[in-house]
């Protein structure tokens, strides 16, 4: 038999290689810290979005070892059914203190969390809102959604004003945005998209991935930073980013959290989480708690770094946060930097169309407070080598 179905594959796969874009998965070895084995080689990391060094914090290592001991592994079942365990009724009720909020709902990743709950608060009759530069998974679940959807410049509150003016005779109408950029680590207005909501009775959902954490006094991201969580609606975060453990999370009144345990189909049709998954977060929020000086750190850390490397000479854009893109335009210049930092020890993505517009490939450098000074030295002075050479 010559099944010739899936030919088409091979064709996709060569004009991805052609036009440089295929992208090949490598396999670390050990755990994600500051420095990691991987192809062979030990690299200093800046390629991790585990902004607290939590990901292999002995704690959390622990908090799952006892868990496993009472719960075993396997979750086996969707929440609805047998799958949810104390473990995981805890965490949610951490979850909501920790936010401030009457009541939290675990998902299986961050991802599950956004496509599943704007999908679940939207549908055909709506309008939805949708920042430019707004994560995967946001975007997915304005698709699933079936609403129409209207996308406005990145950061641009009057474009978003604008669109909402334009906008009548909707049942409902929901603005969402990230609240710290994934790639360009900057902030969204925040204040000024909780008024434009409350302005024009839309409900505010902020993606606050990878910022929990990490802004705020608390920890609890942007809308704190900004001091405006009382005007956003409907929280999402992440466990899986500075929390250094897995499983995402949406925090907010119960009335909302029952809505979505009915109807978000990422949470009704998913197996629930291992119990011991459950452990880790809840391991990590102590730490949240009890070490505000990491996420301090982190950010004063951020800035200096940012200070020296503008000083260099390259353009970070408008970044204020643990993330610092070096943006580098042409996708080959971009790779040639990222090739010769790894023959430096380093390790520090490029990112290149399509995750990013075209002309605006870049070095995403990720912070995190687990780096130590000499690491950061050295990462300034493979950067400073690669700005000479290009001048
Ligand atoms: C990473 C990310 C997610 C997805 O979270 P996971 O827990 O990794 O699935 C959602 N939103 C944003 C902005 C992210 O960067």
């Amino acid at each position: 038999m010559n099944r010739t179905s899936l030919a088409w594959i091979d064709d996709e796969l060569a004009s991805l290689e052609k036009a440089g874009l295929r992208r090949r998965l490598s396999a670390r070895q050990g755990p994600q810290t500051a420095t990691i084995h991987i192809e062979g080689r030990t690299l200093i990391n800046f390629g991790a979005n585990d902004y607290l060094g939590l990901a292999a914090d002995q704690r959390l290592v622990e908090a799952v070892r006892r868990a496993l001991e009472e719960e075993a592994w396997g979750g086996g079942a969707s929440p609805l059914v047998t799958g949810r365990s104390m473990l995981h009724a805890a965490l949610e009720r951490r979850l909501a203190q920790f936010e401030g909020t009457e009541a939290a709902l675990l998902f299986p990743s961050g991802f599950a969390a956004n496509s599943a709950t704007i999908a679940a608060l939207a549908g055909k009759g709506d309008a939805l809102f949708s920042d430019a530069k707004n994560h995967a998974s946001i975007i997915d679940g304005c698709r699933l959604s079936g609403a129409e959807v209207a996308v406005y410049r990145h950061g641009d509150v009057d474009h978003l004003a604008e669109l909402l003016a334009q906008s009548s005779g909707h049942r409902r109408r929901l603005i969402v945005t990230d609240s710290l950029f994934s790639m360009d680590g900057d902030l969204a207005p925040l204040p000024c998209l909780a008024e434009l909501a409350e302005r024009y009775d839309a409900m505010l959902l902020v993606d606050e991935a990878h910022a929990t954490g990490v802004f705020g006094k608390q920890g609890r991201g942007v809308s704190e930073h900004f001091q405006c969580e009382e005007g956003v609606d409907i929280r999402v975060g992440t466990l899986s980013k500075a929390l250094g453990s897995m499983g995402g999370f949406v925090a907010g009144p119960q009335n909302l959290i029952d809505l979505l345990a009915n109807r978000a189909r990422g949470y009704v049709f998913s197996t629930a989480a291992p119990a011991a998954m459950c452990a880790a977060g809840l391991a990590a929020l102590d730490i949240i708690r009890d070490e505000p000086n990491r996420r301090r750190e982190l950010l004063e850390k951020a800035e200096r770094l940012r200070a020296q490397l503008l000083q260099q000479g390259w353009d970070l854009g408008s970044s204020t946060s643990q993330i610092l893109p070096v943006y580098g335009g042409d996708p080959n210049r971009v790779m040639g930097i990222v090739a010769n930092l790894r023959e430096q020890g380093l390790l520090v993505p490029g990112i290149r169309p399509p995750t990013v517009p075209e002309g605006e490939s870049l070095l995403r450098i990720s912070l995190s407070w687990s780096h130590t000074e000499a690491m950061l030295e050295r990462l300034l002075e493979g950067m400073q080598q690669e700005i000479q050479e290009s001048m």
